[in-house]
């Protein structure tokens, strides 16, 4: 993209077809991408992999086997509101197909309320603390996870 974006109109929307994750969305934004298209978040999610803000978790991981907690503590979608990790890694893990739905409804809302917070901060003039924040956390969460 640093090839490219010399060359853009800078009154145009740009368009970034393929990217990608969370992070990836913040640091896009940064270098002035307004619309993204990928199947990132639903394909993980039909493959068991969940954004949160925490970072990420595959709910096929034995840790999930008695874990009541929903995907995402800080998450209100449906799949969070009325279903614990425990049950969605059982569904996951018996292929019943209520799992993709219900882990896709979870990384879509996840990925939406991410572009809203960028669009908030931005409007409020502090999408670079916001973006430092961001990061931080999800550095955080990999350290943890590692650890
Ligand atoms: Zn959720």
């Amino acid at each position: 993209m640093s090839q490219t974006e010399g060359w853009l109109p800078e009154d145009r929307p740009r368009y970034l077809m393929g990217t990608g994750t969370p992070e990836d969305l913040v640091e896009c934004v940064a270098r002035g991408i307004d619309l993204f298209d990928c199947v990132l978040p639903t394909r993980n999610a039909r493959n068991g992999q969940l954004f949160t803000s925490q970072g990420r978790i595959n709910i096929d991981n034995a840790r999930f086997a008695e874990d009541d907690g929903p995907v995402d503590p800080a998450c209100g979608c449906y799949t969070c509101r009325n279903f614990s990790r425990a049950y969605l890694r059982h569904l996951f893990n018996t292929r019943e197909m209520n799992a993709g739905a219900l882990n896709t409804l979870h990384n879509l809302h996840f990925y939406l309320d991410t572009i809203r917070r960028i669009r908030e901060a931005i409007r409020f003039g502090r999408f670079e603390s916001f973006r430092r924040t961001f990061q931080e956390q999800l550095s955080a969460a990999r350290l943890r996870d590692k650890g």
